[in-house]
């Protein structure tokens, strides 16, 4: 049987906006573990990809199967997913209001009913290990891009999840930022363990972290293979002609 063994399971997923179809006969197995750079043309349906897999959206055709929960319309399942899937946007989507520290706690303390002074102790880790432990009483507000982005991804860690998606993380980011934002991405991908799919055209990220990189466009996984592979030897012409815009 196809995905018993993947922790994440795709099979045959199709998904429209109203007449069109943004994702089609997406087969993907993402085993335990593995980390994946998904790459590809603006518009071709990457975002669309990864949130399906914590139900942001909703696919209309096929299977997707997380830690052998099916996504479909049942509330709980749905619920069930998503405490394990982590998810960090081009956007920090931080809450303006709170400080970095309460920005880390409240998912903790109010989904998985933490104590605070535990919530807080976790919080204060990863903020160590993104690197910005002296920044937690501050406002996201007052932190660069890049350090507001380490927040979010600190605060997704905190609420312990099994899978981690990254969208266009680094996108947003003035180019001197970028590479703090990867290192602490890097270090997660060799720390952790964590299973990662990461959309991302930071090639030098791919190379370094990627088990495979999958390469979209026009709602296909056009072309898959181990980051060397993909970038030095492309096999279709679209992904030939998608490097040579990006290299
Ligand atoms: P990518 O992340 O690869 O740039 P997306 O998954 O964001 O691609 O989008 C794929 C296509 O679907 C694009 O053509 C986009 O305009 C379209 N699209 C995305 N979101 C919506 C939406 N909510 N409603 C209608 N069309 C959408
Ligand atoms: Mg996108």
């Amino acid at each position: 049987m196809p995905g018993t063994d993947s922790i994440i399971s795709m099979q045959q997923v199709g998904k429209w906006y109203g007449q069109f179809q943004v994702l089609r006969g997406i087969d993907l197995e993402v085993a335990r573990g593995e980390r994946i750079v998904i790459c590809g043309p603006s518009g071709s349906g990457k975002s669309t990809l990864i949130r399906c897999i914590n139900r942001l959206e909703e696919h209309q055709q096929g299977r997707i199967v997380v830690e052998g929960v099916e996504l479909t319309n049942d509330l709980r399942q749905i619920e069930r997913i998503r405490r394990d899937v982590g998810m960090v946007f081009q956007h920090f989507n931080l809450f303006p209001h709170l400080t970095v520290l309460e920005n880390l706690t409240l998912g903790p303390m109010w989904v998985l009913k933490q104590a605070r002074a535990q919530a807080e102790a976790t919080a204060m880790e990863y903020l160590a290990r993104v690197r910005i432990p002296d920044q937690a009483s501050k406002y996201p507000g007052q932190l660069s891009g890049g350090q507001q982005q380490r927040v979010a991804i600190a605060r997704s860690l905190c609420m312990q999840p099994k899978i981690m998606l990254f969208d266009e993380p680094t996108s947003a980011l003035d180019p001197e930022m970028v590479k703090e934002v990867l290192d602490v991405m890097v270090g997660l991908a060799e720390e952790s363990g964590m299973t990662m799919l990461c959309v991302t055209h930071e090639m030098g990220f791919a190379r370094k972290v990627a088990d495979r990189v999958i390469f979209m466009d026009q709602g296909e996984i056009v072309e898959q293979n181990t980051p060397d592979a993909f970038f030095d030897h492309p096999q279709h012409e679209r992904t030939r002609l998608f490097l040579s815009q990006i290299l």
